[in-house]
């Protein structure tokens, strides 16, 4: 998956009262384009640039790397690379940091100032938080929980596409949890909405900071409960089927939590179920 980078490391912590040095890496983004290195996926130093102001994004491998809310300009050596295409490529520890650093800028452009009172937002001194100086209002960065849903059927798994989206490989159910919604509930409500199955024996497997759309992607493996044919009911899938272990197409994202976790059945990695 995209946050496998080990033995590189991005980490969060928050560090208050840093000041960026020269040396530092730079996240500068054009909507959802990355500013990067003509010749490859790298980051600029924040020397490269004039840089006014900038948020403590996170540290990779220990170099501190800020975010700037500034469109930095292109060159012959410096140009914006598309967040579907970046995140294919390698080193894949800048792909990832990429995408972080993707879902805090969205974050920090659309909550510049306070939603109750119209102030404008500073940063917090003391943890990844915007605070409204006027009415007191605290910010955190907002992160949508969403469920995967591998359903197997014995020695089969149950995959779809989606109807109206750009991505045309085979995927799982998957869907955001709702308000009052534990993500085992959701499972179930995603899976009769979507497939008008049922499911039982539900295994968490595994999460992954989906940065790119603000999502963290619980994944979970269950079992077909009573009735196996799916019935397409909201719309959402213009496709879905089951597939023997041995005839699933190698046609899905290999950067993804749904991705892995298709192959590891398709693999034999997951233990069959009757
Ligand atoms: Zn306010």
């Amino acid at each position: 998956m995209i946050q496998d980078i080990a033995p590189h490391r991005l980490r969060n912590d928050f560090s208050a009262g840093r000041t960026p040095s020269a040396e530092d890496r730079l996240l500068s983004y054009r909507d959802n384009a990355v500013l990067s290195a003509a010749d490859g996926l790298r980051l600029p130093r924040i020397g490269d640039f004039s840089v006014f102001s900038a948020h403590y994004a996170f540290s990779l491998d220990g170099v501190p790397v800020w975010l700037t809310m500034q469109e930095l300009p292109e060159s012959d050596a410096w140009h914006f690379v598309e967040s579907k295409d970046y995140r294919m490529q390698v080193p894949q520890e800048i792909a990832f940091a990429c995408t972080v650093g993707e879902s805090l800028h969205r974050w920090y452009r659309a909550n510049r100032y306070c939603g109750a009172c119209q102030a404008e937002m500073k940063d917090s001194k003391t943890e990844r938080a915007l605070c409204c100086p006027n009415c007191g209002a605290v910010l955190y960065p907002r992160i949508n929980p969403a469920v995967v849903v591998a359903i197997t059927d014995g020695d089969r798994l149950l995959l779809t596409k989606y109807a109206n989206r750009p991505f045309s490989r085979f995927a799982l159910v998957a869907g955001f949890c709702e308000a009052g919604e534990s993500a085992e509930e959701t499972v179930h409500r995603e899976v009769w909405e979507e497939v008008g199955l049922r499911v039982k024996n539900l295994r968490y497997y595994k999460s992954q900071p989906w940065a790119v759309a603000d999502d963290l992607l619980l994944g979970f493996y269950c079992e077909v409960d009573g009735e196996t044919k799916p019935t397409l009911r909201d719309g959402e899938l213009k496709l879905a089927q089951w597939f023997d272990r041995e005839h699933i197409p190698d046609d899905y994202s290999t950067i993804s939590l749904t991705g892995e976790m298709i192959d590891r059945f398709r693999t034999g990695k997951i233990s069959v179920d009757k």
